[in-house]
């Protein structure tokens, strides 16, 4: 138990005296306040604030939030009023006192209340002011720790709640520290004898290594003092949940999670992580295509630090991170150490001034919104930019990748309820079963007693575990039950091009037959309706031969790279450039057939929707025909830089079609070429040989056009 002179004194090692004494006002107002109150330990109340604020302490926070930290129970424990708080201290203090308050009086009154409105207040208070979000983490965190003297009921609930609500916000703001230990005590509290187990089995299996570990990371420090670099080099472990978590899904064995060495180095200077990396690189020998530069190009969150591999003595594969303290501070921190350097030397680095306009943009976004609601799913897709959050009727939060719909939604809950779906209500409205689902939308199932699965579902189910599980489900119909399916559907796709199948003249049915590779009607039938054909592809098909165009006909002489386009003339987009393996969608246009999209390609998005419109196609066997990728290069100038980087290329027996160069006069050369290729296998294998080559500081593929301009701009 820390007391307050002893939170004071680590306080002054970075506020000024005057600073230091708002916040000891501000415990005297506390102690106050809570007088006569005690926490289930039987410790005084007032206990549990400055534990809070000793939290934040460590992060090194602002004054104002370890004041309200202090605080943070006076309004809903003991009745003091807003308008106090303001007097008393300042607005700020009293806007973030409100904040937490806020979110306590939600979790603490509503056991039964739905986590979606939990997380909406959540992310809302957050867009206010950020600071709300660290100090109620770093409440939920002590309470955690005290989590032992509460009733079993209570813990669970705590637990449950921290996992599913907290520990993902923490995540996703970069408190990375206070994200795994959140999870650590809740995983310990839920399941107990498994994590004893778990630690009781990292322990034994680290045990045997430890010499050798300890060996390899004094063996580094002791070259880079000799260097004349002052180093701090840890070796770091996974936290216990993330290793249960990753058993849990089955991804890998104990074994292979344990396989992994990961050590950090901490330096002074960004100049010092180079030259570090060269001394590594030179005691060990470095794994090809591990080495990457976040320094010179940080990730979009502000992440900055080099990454390697090697393989140290005997053998052992060791992942290597090299960053300065406070890009370390920023990596373990998150948005909490952006107070932290906020008025240092340091400010002008990227990560803070990044971190600065992302919270700079959450409050423009707020101003700019009419209703709540809408800034509310701005905000979430702004924070969680490839998942999207849904909530069940019971306020369960689903996770889902960007463009899910609810035949995806169905299926993630339960394979069953996917299976007996017949519609859905998203916001307890109907809606059709094809509709991308947004954020923060609630989604009812409305599930029939009889099996519903349909190949129709096949045009707008994008998750992998949805397309999986209808196939299967397909695969094991009976013959005369997939005609039946396949008759309906196609009858529906035709009805759509104003054509009626009984009408269809039976020589030029037979001749479109012919054309798309099927011996019967019937067959073709089945095959739409075990979802191995597309009904729309099929009707287009038919349509064509009905309508007989010329350009068709002399078309069909394609090479199939696309299955089930038979007859069809098939383009690829310019857009996205999609190449053999990538994931597609096809779209029908009127003047160019058949055009093959990324899945990922922005200019589809609209159409997706529509699954008359848009529907995923697959790549067929491969036909020799060579597709044009385009790949950017960033590197350091250096003299037959370019001729280096094709005779690379050329090695590979890969043709380059063109070459465009920009200097960015800072040394930096930046190109984009325009490569072909027959697949994805065969691109990568020539990215790799080219990140092998001296000063390539980054190789990616272009996807689409926002990717290309952004090369111009930096
Ligand atoms: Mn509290």
């Amino acid at each position: 138990m820390e007391s307050i002179s002893a939170l004071s004194k680590k306080l002054s090692d970075y506020l000024d005296p005057k600073k230091v004494k708002q916040i000891n006002k501000a415990y005297d107002f506390a102690c106050e306040a809570h007088s006569g109150q005690y926490r289930s330990s039987g410790d005084p109340y007032v206990t549990h604030p400055i534990a809070v604020a000793s939290i934040l302490g460590n992060f090194r926070m602002d004054e104002d939030s370890l004041t309200a930290a202090m605080l943070h129970d006076v309004m809903e424990d003991s009745g003091i009023p807003k308008s106090v708080i303001e007097k008393k201290f300042n607005k700020e203090v009293a806007n973030l006192v409100d904040g937490v308050s806020k979110l306590n009086t939600l979790t603490i009154s509503s056991k039964t209340e739905s986590q979606a409105e939990n997380l909406q207040k959540m992310v809302l208070a957050m867009s206010k002011d950020i600071r709300v979000i660290v100090v109620k983490l770093a409440d939920r965190l002590h309470n955690m720790r005290t989590l032992l003297y509460l009733d079993r009921e209570k813990q669970l609930r705590i637990a449950k709640e921290t996992l599913e609500i907290y520990a993902p916000i923490a995540h996703r703001i970069g408190m990375n520290n206070l994200y795994r230990e959140l999870e650590d005590l809740a995983f310990k509290t839920i399941y107990p004898t498994r994590y004893e187990r778990l630690i009781a089995a990292v322990k034994k299996n680290r045990g045997g290594q430890k010499r050798l570990l300890n060996k390899i990371e004094k063996e580094m420090s002791d070259r880079l003092l000799k260097e004349g670099i002052a180093s701090l080099v840890e070796g770091r472990e996974k936290h216990i949940y993330s290793i249960y978590r990753k058993m849990k899904e089955r991804r890998r064995s104990f074994e292979e999670i344990m396989d992994v060495y990961a050590i950090k180095i901490i330096v002074d200077t960004p100049e010092n992580c180079y030259r570090t990396l060269g001394h590594i690189h030179n005691m060990y020998k470095p794994v090809r295509g591990r080495f990457k530069d976040y320094i010179a190009i940080p990730k979009s969150n502000g992440y900055q630090s080099i990454h390697t591999g090697v393989i140290a003595l005997k053998g052992i594969p060791i992942e290597i991170q090299i960053k300065t303290q406070e890009m370390n501070d920023m990596a373990e921190n998150g948005i909490a150490s952006h107070w932290l350097y906020k008025s240092g030397n340091n400010s002008d680095s990227s990560p803070q001034i990044k971190a600065r306009r992302w919270v700079a943009g959450l409050l423009e976004m707020r101003e700019n919104y009419e209703t709540t609601e809408e800034f509310i799913n701005s905000v979430k897709t702004d924070i969680f930019p490839d998942e999207i959050y849904v909530f069940t009727p019971q306020g369960e939060v689903i996770e889902m990748p960007n463009g899910s719909t609810a035949i995806d939604f169905a299926y993630a809950v339960h394979t069953d309820i996917g299976h007996h779906c017949r519609a859905c209500r998203i916001n307890k409205k109907l809606a059709p079963l094809s509709v991308p689902l947004e954020s923060g939308q609630t989604i009812e199932i409305l599930r029939d007693t009889v099996p519903q699965t349909s190949p129709a579902w096949l045009n707008f189910a994008t998750t992998t575990k949805a397309r999986h599980s209808i196939r299967n489900y397909l695969g094991n119909l009976k013959s005369s039950e997939a005609r039946k399916f396949g008759k309906k559907l196609l009858e529906q796709s035709l009805n759509n091009l104003n054509i009626k199948l009984k009408n269809v003249d039976k020589d030029k049915l037979r001749g479109a037959l012919d054309s798309i590779g099927g011996r019967s009607l019937n067959r073709i039938l089945k095959e739409i309706g075990l979802g191995i054909r597309v009904a729309n592809v099929v009707a287009r098909q038919i349509a064509g031969f009905v309508n007989k165009d010329s350009e068709i006909e002399s078309d069909s002489a394609i090479p199939l790279e696309i299955t089930g386009s038979e007859g069809l003339v098939v383009n690829y987009a310019p857009c996205c450039k999609p190449i053999p393996g990538d994931s597609v969608m096809g779209h029908f246009t009127a003047d160019k057939g058949l055009v093959v999209h990324q899945e990922r390609c922005k200019n589809i998005l609209s159409f997706r929707k529509d699954p008359q419109q848009c529907f995923p196609v697959n790549w067929g066997e491969s036909s020799g025909k060579v597709f044009t990728s385009q790949i950017k290069i960033m590197a350091n100038d250096e003299p037959g830089l370019l001729a280096n980087i094709a005779s690379a290329i050329t090695e590979t027996g890969t043709n380059i079609s063109s070459i465009q160069t920009t200097d960015l006069n800072s040394g930096i050369h930046d190109f984009v070429l325009d490569l072909e290729v027959s697949d994805r296998l065969h691109l990568s294998k020539i990215i790799k040989k080219i990140k092998t080559l001296k000063s390539i500081a980054s190789v990616s593929r272009i996807h689409d056009q926002e990717e290309r301009q952004a090369k111009v701009l930096h």
